[in-house]
């Protein structure tokens, strides 16, 4: 008896010994699960605030795309009209053009060029052109000594969307203008280089152009003149020289000099006028003969590629 009451004892402090153990371990256990709930209940809480927030951020998004949106839409809009009402202008002044060949009016047209830019004056050639309301024609080389590429000055990059942007004729006039270094060399050469030309007005300006003078005018392409013609024609180019002139693109001493020079070669009734963006004294005269064309019945206009002074 006395041995088995021990043995019951004995089990009893086992058991609760053991009690003992498994309510530790199960305190433990519930305290870790505890922790981890409340942890995972943290960063649960994290979470919603994260989305919360993206989901705000997604509705701004949202709503700065939609306005892109309908910014995009306006502006193509807006470009569609200048491009309409561009077109309307050209085909106006087509008919301008027949009724003047066949001496059915009195009104003239003057089409001002500039050549061999952009440069540095450029800026303020276009800012003397707004000022007087008048649309001119820029052949634009990309690399040269006039440029402003090769002067380094910043704004040269912006001046081709300038151009573009004020409504005047963007045009071609070779990449490199290297008369004197090869452009001349063999059509293919002369090719290339117009092709080079018209990517980077592409490029700055989105305009593809099919309009190009001849770096030095037509003559100087030689014996090379017609095969680079055929290509023209071949690729929907249209040329043109020119039919007066300041002598800015040679070796002007004076205004005075530019200016009788300039009056001179006025004498038809549709005049192509050659000026460089280059040139101080054209700048100066630039507001004069302006004024002198258009108290003299000239219409001034931008080229356009169906004009009668184009060839193709
Ligand atoms: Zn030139």
């Amino acid at each position: 008896m006395g041995k088995s009451s021990k043995k019951i004892r004995g089990r009893s402090i086992l058991d609760f010994i053991i009690y003992l153990i498994v309510i530790s371990l199960l305190s433990y256990v519930i305290i870790i699960n505890n922790t981890k709930i409340e942890e995972i209940n943290k960063k649960n809480d994290r979470y919603k605030l994260e989305l919360s927030k993206l989901k705000k951020e997604y509705k701004r998004i949202k709503k700065d795309e939609d306005n892109l949106k309908k910014d995009i839409e306006e502006l193509s809009n807006l470009d569609n009209k200048i491009i309409t009402e561009k077109n309307k202008t050209f085909k106006l002044a087509s008919e301008v053009e027949k009724k003047i060949k066949n001496s059915e009016t009195d009104k003239k047209i003057a089409y001002i060029t500039f050549d061999d830019g952009p440069y540095y004056l450029t800026d303020s050639v276009l800012a003397l052109l707004k000022e007087y309301k008048v649309k001119a024609t820029f052949f634009t080389i990309g690399s040269g000594k006039a440029t402003c590429f090769d002067n380094k000055n910043a704004s040269c990059m912006e001046t081709y969307k300038k151009i573009v942007d004020n409504n005047h004729t963007i045009a071609n006039h070779t990449y490199s203008h290297a008369i004197f270094r090869g452009l001349y060399s063999s059509s293919d050469i002369f090719t290339n280089e117009v092709k080079k030309q018209e990517k980077l007005i592409y490029e700055k300006t989105g305009v593809i152009t099919n309009i190009l003078r001849f770096p030095g005018g037509s003559t100087t392409a030689g014996k090379l003149k017609d095969s680079i013609i055929k290509w023209l024609r071949e690729n929907n180019y249209g040329w043109i020289d020119w039919t007066a002139q300041d002598g800015d693109g040679g070796d002007l001493k004076s205004t005075n000099q530019a200016w009788n020079t300039f009056k001179n070669s006025i004498n038809d009734n549709i005049e192509v006028i050659l000026f460089h963006d280059y040139s101080d004294i054209t700048y100066s005269i630039l507001p004069d003969a302006i004024k002198y064309l258009e108290d003299n019945n000239y219409i001034l206009l931008p080229l356009f590629y169906d004009s009668v002074m184009i060839n193709k």
